[in-house]
């Protein structure tokens, strides 16, 4: 991806301003405002980091912008020995370790930006082994990015995978670009709803993460980007200063961290006008960590933020395309709401594997029954391992040559050096995969070299690998 300054013109409280700068920012482009009152319309000066000539795009259009970023062209291959699916940690280790282990093309297809749940972070990471306490998320994020473009990883953002479909007979596909014969074809479709495309691949990786929880509520959609938001990102913060009340619902670390980090900014400079409201449906303090609750806490007996316990938020509402408050009420009374302007709400209650593109393949998913019989703790979650999957390996499915690895996994334990973990794992299980049983027999094209990679991971009784009508045998 070319790197890019970008200036953006506009009014500061302007919801599309605020639209334009969060895009900028989750997909690591450096950007200036420039306060401009009451301009037609927002303006997006883009300058190429290396030199070149600077061009004007308009901040309404989201698609013009994103292509002029070159941040969602299609790929140029038709076919990858590995499509990964979501570039957080999990996604983007397995991409690194697939291709600098093993040479497989390799693809990441990602719908919103590098890093997944972990570049939206709002707290310093802290607990990641080696990385200095205090490292920003986003900066961790723009480092793995770097890593895997180096490593020569194609990278498709703004696009998401929306079906997947067996290929009946590989060898028949015409399919050029991979050395494996493509066993699966995805739909991606461009999140500016343009697509889909098909794409071909050898083996996929799930590593698709947590979808945002909803709330489900009327407005909800309507205002989405528009002062409804399901993360919160640095400049949020700083941003909200000018804010008179933002809303933050739930009550579990990610919407205490933010309701702390808005509150020290209104701190800072008492005669700020933020107020911070949370939304809690039950009693808050049990589903965060204790550190957590007491600053919470002194920021409410400092007037700084109100819990609103035992409520929900049953409509947004706005004007002009912009949320000017919300409707909340007891929890699960709908009959008796009550009013309250916002300027911004965070949804920030958590999420759940968004795997219902995956149906129809013979994964094994975690159904609402499963849930309920307590033989599984997340519903939506892939599961993996086990019986279920031939090899038995962490990351391994009932499905031949397809994966999973990070928080979409059933059983995952949700931390960044985890998802970093598993995603390396995933590269050496789907190299058990293709030496195991005489896979690669079937699953490498004639004349490719992938052989010599293949020893050093497989298990032990499988004797020597050879490429089929290459060049060369394996010892
Ligand atoms: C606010 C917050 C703070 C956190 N802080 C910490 C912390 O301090 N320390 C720590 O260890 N962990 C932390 N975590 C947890 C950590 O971020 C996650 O466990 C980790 O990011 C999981 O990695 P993943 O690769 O499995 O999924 P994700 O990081 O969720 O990435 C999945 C990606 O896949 C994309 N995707 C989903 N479906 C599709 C599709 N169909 N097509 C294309 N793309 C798709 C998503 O948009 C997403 O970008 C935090 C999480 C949050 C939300």
């Amino acid at each position: 991806m070319q790197d890019w300054t970008a200036t953006v013109h506009g009014e500061h409280s302007e919801q599309e301003v605020l639209r334009v700068e969060r895009l900028l920012e989750l997909n690591h482009v450096e950007y200036t405002h420039i306060e401009e009152k009451n301009p037609d319309t927002v303006r997006v000066e883009l300058t190429p980091s290396g030199g070149g000539q600077t061009v004007i795009v308009n901040g309404f259009d989201l698609g013009e912008l994103t292509a002029h970023l070159k941040l969602n062209t299609y790929t140029k291959k038709d076919s990858y020995d590995l499509v990964v699916v979501g570039s957080g940690p999990a996604g983007m280790s397995a991409a690194l370790n697939a291709k600098t282990l093993f040479g497989w093309t390799t693809l990441i297809v990602e719908d919103n930006a590098p890093g997944g749940a972990a570049g939206t972070a709002l707290n310093p990471i802290n607990n990641y082994l080696g990385i200095p306490a205090g490292t920003k998320a986003l900066d961790l994020a723009h480092t793995w990015m770097g890593q895997i473009n180096a490593a020569g990883v194609e990278w498709l953002p703004g696009c998401r995978a929306t079906a997947i479909t067996q290929i009946e007979d590989p060898r028949k596909t015409g399919t050029e670009d991979s050395s494996l014969y493509p066993t699966y074809k995805l739909a991606i479709q461009r999140t500016d709803g343009k697509g889909p495309v098909d794409l071909y691949a050898g083996m996929v990786l799930i590593a698709a993460g947590l979808k945002p929880n909803r709330l489900g509520c009327t407005g909800e959609e309507q205002y989405l980007g528009r002062g409804v938001y399901y993360g919160t990102l640095p400049t949020d913060i700083a941003r909200a200063r000018k804010e008179r009340v933002i809303g933050i619902v739930g009550a579990g670390d990610t919407a205490s961290v933010a309701a702390i980090l808005l509150a020290e900014e209104k701190a800072k400079d008492p005669a700020q006008r933020l107020q911070v409201a949370m939304f809690v449906r039950g009693k808050f303090g049990k589903d965060t960590i204790p550190g957590n609750v007491d600053r919470v806490r002194e920021y409410v007996d400092r007037q700084f933020i109100t819990v609103h316990e035992g409520t929900e938020v049953f409509s947004c509402l706005g004007k002009d395309r912009k949320l000017t408050g919300v409707e909340f009420g007891k929890t699960g009374h709908p009959e008796s709401v009550e009013p309250l302007d916002l300027t911004a709400l965070y949804v920030l209650t958590g999420g759940v594997a968004d795997t219902q593109w995956l149906q129809g393949i013979g994964l094994r998913i975690v159904s609402d029954e499963d849930v309920k019989q307590r033989r599984y703790r997340k519903a939506g979650a892939v599961i993996t391992g086990g019986i279920d999957s031939k090899l038995g390996s962490l990351t391994t499915t009932g499905v031949d040559a397809i994966f999973a690895a990070g928080d979409v996994r059933e059983g995952a334990v949700r931390r960044i050096a985890a998802a970093v973990g598993e995603g390396g794992a995933a590269s050496l299980d789907m190299n058990a995969y293709l030496v195991t049983d005489g896979t690669w027999q079937t699953a490498i094209k004639e004349g490719t070299a992938l052989y010599k990679y293949y020893e050093a991971t497989a298990p032990r009784n499988l004797g020597s690998v050879a490429v089929l009508g290459g060049d060369a045998l394996a010892p």
